[in-house]
């Protein structure tokens, strides 16, 4: 299918709108072919943050949490609907393999789904429990109650350029159940996903309840006020910018951070070279590595193996990553496609640099022949490993190489010291630990939980049925400290309480009951 040159439409204050001027140009990223003009220029931004406020938000707030969960049935049912499409256009804007594409989309569609069934069970409520009653007083009359009400405001959602799908998903299932309206702000360069989303989903709810915008100005966020949420996903570089807006720092807008990690991925002693843990271990390395050209935030960054498997694991690296095939995601038998713009390549080509000055190149680094490309097209990069020379260099542990590059590292024999080497990633979205040996489970995860949001222990027992460390599930937690932003997203009911406002009642243990039955 051959793409018109398009302009992206705004939905702002009820309406479809285009802005004025050219604004970004959106490319596919395999052909450096333009596919459309994202702009919000000239529109009302404020106008448009202001109706969400009034109109989507009272909608939202008159229906109860089954309602609402109706509404996300019918989004993830239209995604369903156009998935063929969407998947071809992250084919073509986002640089994904067809199952890279699918990873976006399919994500964004489960996420919706699976807050669709928490909130069918939830039945016919306005107000969400925290916890049960609490007696106060001498007599049980006399009681306290933790309560969920919706935020009196907007939510504004800024993603990252990497999932304009499952971004957005992700958020919009939190937010809408919780009962706030939702404003996207995608980011510009895979905007087309994220826009074409927005329009397949719109008129399954009511008006308000979810409007976007290419503001390539960045002018939204400045116009948020009391009440309103900043839900945030991106560099921990913008996050900081974010983070000094002064209706932030006066913690009038509710900020939201999930930002970037180097990941770390940790092969225990005890694991058999050949065995099943051995093998998921490798296999879950391999496809954090690759899958999505490596621009995710929960990619592997950093491989941390024993001494006496360090070898072993090298050359079974090296062997599996060497011929993975890039090229143009169309082209007949491609496994990886490029980085989404020119900006990004030159960002991982120089941070791929920047690493060696401390490592050894097993693979990559430059070089790459596309498939279905002619020579000098297209913004490819090669897959990446690199093994440290020294472990103790800052930059392994601080630079995030957005890309499929990775650093193999030899784990230091003591637990404590291995623990405080990941820690210098200064705070992580995920950790992957293989082992079978309980105690040295227990005692990673002791180690490391405080460091990372999530912790995945791969074991000959899960081996089967293992989950890799890159999914994020909508039933766990997303998020983690430092670095990571702070936040949390996800994790079932918990991802509401970014959209809620939790207040605690007291009064008379059955007027506090009825009010929470409905
Ligand atoms: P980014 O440059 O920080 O941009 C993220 C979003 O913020 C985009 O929508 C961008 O819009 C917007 N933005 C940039 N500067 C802004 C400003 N001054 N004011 C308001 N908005 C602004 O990040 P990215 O390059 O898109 O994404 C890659 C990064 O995101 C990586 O570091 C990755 O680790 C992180 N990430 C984290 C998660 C997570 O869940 N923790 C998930 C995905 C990605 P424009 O595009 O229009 O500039």
């Amino acid at each position: 299918m051959q793409l018109r040159m398009q302009r992206l439409r705004n939905l702002l204050a009820g309406t479809w709108s285009e802005g004025q001027g050219d604004g970004a140009t959106l490319l596919n990223p395999s052909t450096e072919e333009p596919l459309a003009l994202a702009t919000s220029d000239g529109l009302e931004l404020a106008a448009g943050l202001a109706f969400a406020r009034r109109e989507g938000g009272a909608a939202l707030r008159a229906l109860t949490f089954a309602d609402r969960g109706k509404l996300l049935g019918a989004m993830a049912k239209r995604i369903h609907e156009h998935r063929d499409e969407l998947i071809e256009l992250a084919m073509r804007n986002g640089g994904n393999t067809r199952s890279d594409a699918k990873f976006d989309i399919d994500g964004a569609m489960g996420t919706l789904a699976h807050y669709a069934e928490i909130a069918a069970g939830l039945g016919d409520v306005r107000v969400l429990a925290d916890g049960d009653s609490i007696q106060l007083g001498r007599a049980p009359r006399l009681a306290g109650r933790h309560v969920f009400v919706p935020r009196r405001g907007v939510a504004l959602l800024v993603n990252a350029f990497n999932f304009p799908a499952w971004g957005f998903g992700e958020k919009a299932a939190c937010a809408l159940l919780a009962g706030m309206p939702i404003v996207c702000k995608p980011a510009a360069s895979t905007a087309i996903v994220a826009h074409r989303l927005v329009e397949v989903v719109a008129d399954v709810l009511p008006p308000g309840a979810v409007s976007i915008a290419s503001d390539l100005a960045h002018e939204l966020p400045s116009l948020l006020q009391y009440g309103d949420v900043l839900s945030f996903t991106g560099s921990s570089r913008t996050a900081s910018l974010l983070r000094a807006l002064p209706s932030v720092v006066s913690s009038a807008v509710r900020l939201g951070v999930e930002a970037d990690s180097l990941n770390s991925a940790i092969l225990g002693p005890d694991v058999e070279q050949g065995g099943e843990t051995y093998e998921l271990f490798l296999s879950d390395v391999v496809r954090e590595i690759r899958q999505k050209t490596g621009q995710k935030c929960t990619a592997v960054r950093r491989v941390f193996v024993p001494a006496a498997l360090r070898e072993r694991v090298r050359d079974d690296l090296v062997e599996r990553l060497r011929d993975v095939v890039v090229g143009d995601p169309f082209a007949e038998g491609v496994q990886m496609g490029p980085v989404v713009s020119a900006a990004q390549r030159a960002s991982v080509l120089e941070g791929a640099c920047r690493l060696a000055e401390h490592a050894t190149v097993l693979l990559g680094q430059s070089g790459v022949s596309p498939l279905g490309v002619p020579a000098g097209q297209g913004f490819f990069v090669p897959v990446t490993l690199l093994e440290a020379k020294d472990a103790s260099a800052a930059v392994l542990h601080e630079l995030e190489v957005f890309g499929p590059v990775a650093t193999l590292f030899e784990s230091p024999d003591d637990t404590d010291e291995l623990v405080d080497l990941v820690a210098r990633g200064g705070g992580g979205l995920v950790c992957s630990a293989y082992t079978d040996d309980r105690a040295l489970a227990t005692e990673l995860v002791l180690g490391l939980a405080p460091h990372h949001g999530r912790v995945v222990l791969g074991s000959q027992k899960i081996a089967g049925q293992a989950v890799g460390p890159g999914a994020v599930m909508p039933h766990l937690l997303h998020g983690g400290p430092g670095r990571a932003g702070g936040g949390e997203e996800l994790g079932g009911l918990r991802g509401l309480a970014l959209y809620s406002q939790r207040t605690a009642l007291q009064g008379d243990r059955a007027l506090l009951d009825a009010i929470v039955k409905g």
